[in-house]
């Protein structure tokens, strides 16, 4: 979709580093991170959200873990730990609607937010 920041930086239209790609993910850092290591792993086909994805294509979600643990291993912070975030529509606080998987770590999380 070439209307979605996450398609367009997959696909290469806006150039941006990335930290890990396979045939089917690509994993960059987040522009406003909330950790020392923040990064958004992102299927590369546009699929909108997780529901929409274990709908259609839900086998894609273990190339998702696949790719985190390679970019939580390429970050050395795979022993100190980290968090993996998925938000899903408004309540979940989505804002970009291509599936991702929010990578947190390098410092302790703390735990989740309070309601
Ligand atoms: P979510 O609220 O789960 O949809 O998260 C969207 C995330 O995308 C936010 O943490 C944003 O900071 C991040 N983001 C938005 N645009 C970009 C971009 N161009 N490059 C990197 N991260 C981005
Ligand atoms: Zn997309």
């Amino acid at each position: 979709m070439t209307d979605c920041i996450f398609c367009r930086i997959a696909n290469g239209d806006i150039p941006v580093e990335f930290v890990y790609e396979s045939a089917d993910a690509v994993a960059f850092n987040d522009i406003n991170p909330q950790a020392p290591v923040h990064v958004l792993i992102v299927t590369k086909r546009h699929i909108a959200t997780i529901l929409e994805m274990s709908d259609t294509a839900p086998g894609l979600f273990g190339e998702l873990l696949k790719a985190s643990s390679a970019v939580a291993r390429g970050k050395g912070i795979d022993e100190s730990g980290f968090r993996l975030i998925l938000n899903t529509n408004a309540d979940g606080g989505q804002e970009v609607f291509h599936v991702h998987l929010h990578l947190l770590g390098g410092e302790p999380i703390g735990p989740l937010r309070a309601r």
